[in-house]
């Protein structure tokens, strides 16, 4: 639980992204480890990145809402190098970086890591669930596998 941070502390606790107007939501949602997906009030349509107005309907009706985070692997790249994080070691092989479809959002897409799982495991169509890392000392979100059958613990 943290309290709604200002918008100095919010840029201070993601120095690596480039945070805006549009974006500063989704990234106080991160603090609370919440995945939230800007939802048009008029038309219910779900996007993201977050954008100022609905792409389907325009309307500047929109609210942050917070989604399970489930989905599936919809594009998978394996990646031999690219830009440092502090979780991310290009030495020790491929670091994969995935765009998830997310369940139930009429094809809003994610795109992170999967963890908890072999880089060569990481292919298109994999079921996946949001977890969260710590990434320069701030919440992260990413993907783990997740089991589908039975569809219960
Ligand atoms: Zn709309």
């Amino acid at each position: 639980m943290s309290e709604q941070v200002d918008d100095a502390t919010l840029i201070e606790r993601f120095p690596w992204v480039q945070i805006t107007h549009d974006s500063k939501h989704l990234f106080r949602g991160w603090l609370d480890q919440k995945l939230l997906i800007n939802c048009c009030d008029d038309c219910s349509t779900f996007h993201h990145p977050p954008k100022p107005v609905c792409p389907d309907c325009w309307s500047s009706n929109l609210t942050p809402t917070e989604v399970e985070g489930k989905g599936v692997v919809f594009l998978a790249m394996h990646l031999h190098q690219g830009s440092p994080a502090p979780d991310v070691d290009y030495s020790k092989g491929p670091h994969p970086v995935v765009a998830v479809e997310l369940e139930g959002l009429g094809g809003v897409r994610f795109s992170s890591t999967v963890i908890d799982c072999p880089v060569e495991d990481v292919v298109i169509g994999l079921p996946v669930e949001l977890t969260w890392i710590e990434r320069y000392g701030a919440p992260f979100p990413v993907f783990r596998p997740r089991p589908t059958d039975g569809g219960g613990e």
